[in-house]
């Protein structure tokens, strides 16, 4: 199955070296239960919508030809377990709150959009970052080939992953990647289970072979208090990096934000997130500064 876009984010400045184009992809095999892009978790496309600006006009209900939306109480309501996601009711609604996300690229499509910010990527010391969505579970083929022909123009590719899926997937494209933000986010099996649905083994096992084969690896590290905001949380990471000897070239600690969280009713689904918090500033320094103690002098707060 093709992969589908939900956003090519352009000048991005926070998903790997320099000025950068983003592309995201739809799917992912992990649910955390703080993720900011809920909408590129499943493969499918999927409507956006929302009631805050709607007018009650009505135009959407005859535009469905699935009879999915209705009016009540003067605002639109739409059945999601009838919705095909035709994208019929996004064209005629005047307030424009109805979206729908995910759209198809060929690959020579998505290449000549990307190569539009060239001049960014030259004179910046940036690239494409290739993220999700989990970009390393979709259809490899195209990743594979979405990737070699960048390279062959001269453009780097991060790819910005939570570690979970194939290996073989990574060793397809590592000859051809730049750089790998790879997702660290807590070495207890229990709590990974908890908050970010599935085990932490393949996730670590990957990132062990990653950095053995030679990969360029920023260690990203979403800090949230309830999941991994203790000492011994932070701890626990060092030394596995340590006793792995992986290669981090830099290790970037993301605090936790809820900015993501109003998307998950415009899908018509529930925010889990909503006990979670983030360090404060001076929790988020000591972080870092457990880190630069262990020799991670490349620790940042933040991409
Ligand atoms: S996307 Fe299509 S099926 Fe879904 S509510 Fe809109 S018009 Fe109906
Ligand atoms: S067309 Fe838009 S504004 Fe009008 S009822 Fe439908 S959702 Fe609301």
């Amino acid at each position: 199955m093709t992969p589908l876009v939900t956003n090519i984010q352009k000048y991005s400045i926070h998903d790997g070296d320099g000025i950068r184009t983003s592309v995201f992809f739809k799917g992912c095999p992990l649910r955390c239960v703080w993720c900011h892009n809920p909408e590129t978790q499943k493969c499918t496309n999927q409507l956006l919508t929302s009631n805050e600006k709607c007018t009650g006009c009505g135009y959407c209900v005859p535009a469905c030809p699935n009879h999915a939306i209705r009016i009540v109480d003067g605002k639109s309501q739409t059945d999601m377990s009838l919705c095909k996601v035709c994208g019929k009711c996004t064209e005629v609604c005047p307030q424009n709150i109805r979206e729908t996300a995910g759209r198809e690229y060929t690959v020579p499509e998505l290449v000549k959009e990307l190569r539009k910010d060239e001049m960014f990527y030259e004179e910046s010391g940036g690239g494409v970052t290739l993220s999700g969505g989990e970009v390393m579970a979709m259809d490899m083929d195209y990743i594979e080939a979405l990737v070699k022909k960048l390279y062959r123009f001269g453009i780097t590719v991060t790819i910005d992953t939570c570690g979970y899926a194939p290996y073989e997937n990574y060793q397809r494209i590592l000859p051809f990647t730049d750089t790998f933000l790879y997702d660290v986010k807590v070495m207890d099996r229990e709590k990974h289970r908890k908050y970010i649905g599935a085990d932490n083994t393949l996730i670590l096992e990957n990132l062990e072979k990653l950095s053995a084969d030679g990969a360029r690896i920023y260690i990203r590290i979403p800090t949230v208090k309830e999941v991994n905001g203790t000492d011994e949380d932070m701890r626990q990471i060092i030394d596995y990096l340590l006793e792995k000897k992986i290669r981090v070239a830099q290790i970037n600690l993301l605090p936790y934000h809820n900015t993501g969280s109003s998307k998950y009713a415009r899908l018509g689904e529930q925010y889990e997130g909503n006990g979670l918090t983030a360090p404060s500033r001076e929790e988020m320094e000591h972080f870092v500064g457990l880190f630069e103690k262990a020799g991670f002098h490349n620790t940042k707060i933040g991409g």
